[in-house]
């Protein structure tokens, strides 16, 4: 064995397999993979192994179709051919609009990303599928390419591979124990010696908490347990003429494919189970859980009720096993959060479809520091603090349960919820706040009418549309107040602060004190990587405010970027603070009624920044406005929260206040024109395609700035801002855009102008279209137009007023 690599990578499941062949593929040999058993001998041995290109996101649709290429050429490799039936075709069933419509979103999506997908009627799955009833069935989603390979095969295939360009590969070796060096390697203890690392990789299945406890980390996956049975020979199968598309369905939570001349079914039961929350026996190695289908008679049912043959035909073997989730259900696939030279990919729970894909973007972004996409979604410092396993248990049963219901527009489902409150959070509710969860925040969404208002979720304009136009009316006219919880805020202090920070910004810090400006980090390739409010404050601080969901992410890139000589101190302010927004042409008489001071026009302008009291909590005020709208960022300390708020409630009361929320926030800052981080503001883009020109200060050095000038004027794509000519609901991030039969980009946000009556989208598009643009909205082409920059007070004249 060898006492030194470049990168080890632990376990030896499609996860560990898939990242060790991607990593000599992206030209590293010197990695090794230690698997404490045989190869596969976790889940990846029992897997039912369907690979699917269907997903929710373009970046899975991306790696899957990834995986099913790669396998593609692994089954037609003559030397070592992989077992791997692609081209069966899948059907997604649904019996509700709403999952229809969901459909037609997801095969715009798809086809943004090169793949089709086809929106069928109840009787056309009939006739793809010989099996089924029509009963109490809408329709369904073709995907052509479904099918399923042999997991253990192909695991044996990519370790081959792999050893050929140098890898090597050591089994029955266990892991033991880790040690982090000062210069940020590794030396990973094994049970037949240590083996000094630059990198490691945790790609450890369900055992993942127990090697992430190696390193002091507890990473958000649980496990559940899972059943498939495996029917004997069916006639209807041997009759039909063509192997049998597979089958996933959301009425009754089971999936079915072709396994020989019978079926492989598996259930997601509503009775579900976790599994090794107390630890995991370390024999449990190539091993299954017992049966126990009496849990899943509820989804058998309807099974049966689907696939009538089902009933007449015995089983010939049950497998349950375990299998991953994670607190979001999306793999976590990249750095570990607060490690260096530490990466996981870990919680797959489709990991035979999903596996090549992630090991080609993880070895992406191991090689590279980034990935062809933005991997943000797969991305593990997605999650903060509050991600406990605990929590990840409940949100894993949750959706085990709604293992083929996805989540609709706007929806967040109760499990595990609050995880993360303010002390103005029960008054909010009494208030009517319907919340969202934001980083594990509950965030203000909208307010409720009455207590017993419930959202009819849907891709069409809700009953909540209404409520939003009445909030943003408020915010026009008069004044209301919205909570912003959770924000992300680094206090940044040391002699070198201001210098070092201008350097990682391609605009500027503000020089004066008290003046407040936008900053954009790009990354190594001079593409975005991150936005910030930047606060230049007295003694010495800078306050960096970004979303809430950067907290790790920001912390991470900044602290990596650090001058090794300890001039830079960064401290995360994050869940001591909230901020209240004050927003509306009454806020500077509100503010005026409750704290000290010249808040004029004048006297306190956009952008500026001071310290004061509100009644007599102490705060920190910005005049700056993500609505358009005056309005004043109020960053309270929690201690101070309800004791500002009062006050300003208080002051507010002559000018009939009210509140708002974030769906109120999202309508007016799209007529604004401002960017949300991760929807507009993605690693595959560089300022200039993104339209922040303006941020760009060429006249000094910042950090992305030599690969930003290399790239020149070629855009692969640009940020535009559309207009459609749809009333009844807006596109859905990711679907797509035409113009004269082609496909020229995909939406990134899009929402209702409540105060401009427009329907406005923002997108990537190809750079020379300019008319003849149609925009997918649930499957229907609607014309949009170009938009020149905000539709909504395009000088600032009411922020500045
Ligand atoms: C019943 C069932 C059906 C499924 N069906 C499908 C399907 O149809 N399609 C699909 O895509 N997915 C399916 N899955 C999920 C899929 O099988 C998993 O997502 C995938 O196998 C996970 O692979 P992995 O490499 O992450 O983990 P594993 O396969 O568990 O591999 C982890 C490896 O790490 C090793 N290891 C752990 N600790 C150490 C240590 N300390 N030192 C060294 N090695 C260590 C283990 O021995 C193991 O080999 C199914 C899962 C189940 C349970």
């Amino acid at each position: 064995m060898k006492s030194q690599a470049r990168v080890v990578v632990i376990g030896g499941g499609i996860a560990g397999c898939s990242t060790l062949y991607h990593l000599t593929q992206e030209g590293w040999s010197d990695v090794v993979l230690v698997e404490r058993d045989e190869l596969t001998s976790g889940t990846t041995w029992h897997s039912a192994a369907q690979v699917t290109n269907f997903g929710m996101s373009q970046v899975m649709i991306g790696l899957k179709s990834h995986s099913i290429k790669l396998y593609k050429e692994l089954a037609a490799d003559p030397e070592y051919p992989v077992g791997y039936n692609f081209g069966d075709g899948g059907i997604r069933l649904a019996n509700t609009q709403a999952h229809m419509d969901g459909y037609a979103h997801f095969t715009s999506l798809a086809k943004g990303m090169g793949v089709e997908f086809e929106v069928l009627d109840a009787q056309e799955c009939a006739r793809r599928h010989p099996l089924i009833s029509t009963e109490n069935l809408m329709g369904g989603l073709w995907d052509p390419s479904d099918g399923h390979i042999d997991p253990a095969q192909l695991c044996q295939a990519l370790a081959r591979r792999a050893r050929a360009a140098g890898a090597e590969v050591y089994r029955f070796t266990s892991v033991t124990d880790l040690t982090q060096h000062a210069d940020d390697s590794w030396t990973v203890h094994t049970d037949k010696g240590d083996i000094r690392a630059e990198i490691v990789v945790n790609a450890c299945g369900y055992r993942v908490n127990e090697v992430g406890a190696m390193m002091g980390v507890e990473h958000p996956v649980a496990s559940m347990e899972h059943q498939y049975f495996i029917t004997e020979d069916m006639p209807g199968v041997m009759e039909a003429g063509h192997r049998i598309p597979l089958l996933r369905c959301p009425i009754s939570d089971y999936y079915s494919r072709q396994e020989k001349n019978g079926l492989l079914v598996g259930f997601y039961e509503q009775e579900c189970k976790t599994w090794g929350m107390d630890g995991i026996d370390p024999k449990f190695s190539n091993d299954l859980c017992p049966d126990d289908l009496d849990r899943v008679m509820d989804v058998l049912e309807g099974a049966i009720a689907r696939m009538p043959a089902l009933a007449e035909v015995g089983m010939k073997q049950v497998v349950n096993g375990p299998i991953t989730y994670t607190i979001d259900g999306t793999p976590l696939v990249g750095p570990i959060p607060g490690k260096r030279n530490a990466f996981c990919i870990i919680g797959l729970r489709a990991g035979l479809g999903e596996g090549g894909g992630h090991g080609w973007l993880l070895a992406q972004q191991i090689v590279h520091g980034e990935a062809c996409y933005d991997t943000w979604a797969l991305d593990p410092r997605r999650f903060t603090g509050h991600a406990t396993q605990e929590l990840t248990s409940l949100y894993a049963i949750q959706d085990y349960q709604n293992e083929f219901r996805f989540h609709l527009p706007h929806e967040h489902r109760p499990a595990g919820r609050p995880a993360k409150t303010t002390p103005l959070t029960p008054i909010l509710e009494q208030a009517g706040a319907h919340f969202t969860v934001v980083n594990g925040w509950e965030r203000s969404d909208y307010f409720k009418p009455t207590p017993d208002f419930v959202e009819d979720y849907g891709y069409s304009y809700t009953k909540v549309h209404e409520l939003v136009a009445a909030e943003v009316a408020r915010v026009q006219n008069h004044v209301a107040l919205a909570e912003v919880n959770g924000f992300n805020r680094i206090e940044i202090t040391g002699p070198g602060a201001r210098d070092w920070l201008d350097y990682m910004i391609c605009s500027r810090v503000p020089r004066k004190i008290g003046k407040v400006g936008l900053g954009y980090l790009l990354n190594d390739y001079g593409n975005v990587k991150a936005e910030a409010t930047i606060a230049n404050l007295p003694d010495g601080r800078i306050w960096y405010g970004s979303a809430a969901a950067a907290e790790f992410h920001d912390m991470d890139w900044l602290s990596k970027h650090l001058p090794k000589d300890g001039s830079v101190t960064l401290r995360s302010l994050t869940n001591d603070h909230t901020i209240l927004v004050l927003a509306g042409p009454k806020s500077r008489a509100v503010l005026s009624a409750c704290a000290r001071g010249d808040w004029s026009a004048a006297g306190f302008p956009w952008l500026s920044v001071r310290e004061a009291r509100i009644g007599h909590a102490p705060a920190i005020v910005m005049s700056v406005s993500f609505s358009g709208e005056l309005a004043y960022e109020i960053h309270l300390p929690n201690s101070a929260l309800f004791a500002a708020y009062s006050a300003l409630m208080r002051a507010g009361a002559a000018h009939d206040i009210g509140h708002f929320g974030a769906r109120a926030v999202d309508s007016m800052r799209m007529e604004k024109g401002y960017l949300h981080w991760k929807s507009d503001l993605i690693t595959e883009f560089d300022p200039y395609e993104t339209g922040l020109d303006r941020f760009v200060c060429r006249d000094k050095d910042f950090l992305g700035k030599a690969a930003l000038m290399a790239r020149g004027d070629k855009k692969r794509r640009q940020l535009r801002m559309l207009e459609i000519d749809a009333t009844h609901a807006s596109p859905q991030p990711s679907d797509s855009l035409y113009a004269g039969g082609r496909l020229i980009g995909s939406v990134t946000s899009a929402d209702w102008g409540y105060r401009t009556g427009k329907n406005i989208a923002y997108a990537f598009m190809q750079p020379d279209i300019v008319e003849g643009i149609t925009v997918d909205i649930i499957g229907k082409p609607y014309a949009a137009r170009l938009l020149n920059g905000p539709v909504y007070d395009p000088d600032n004249s009411r922020v500045k007023s």
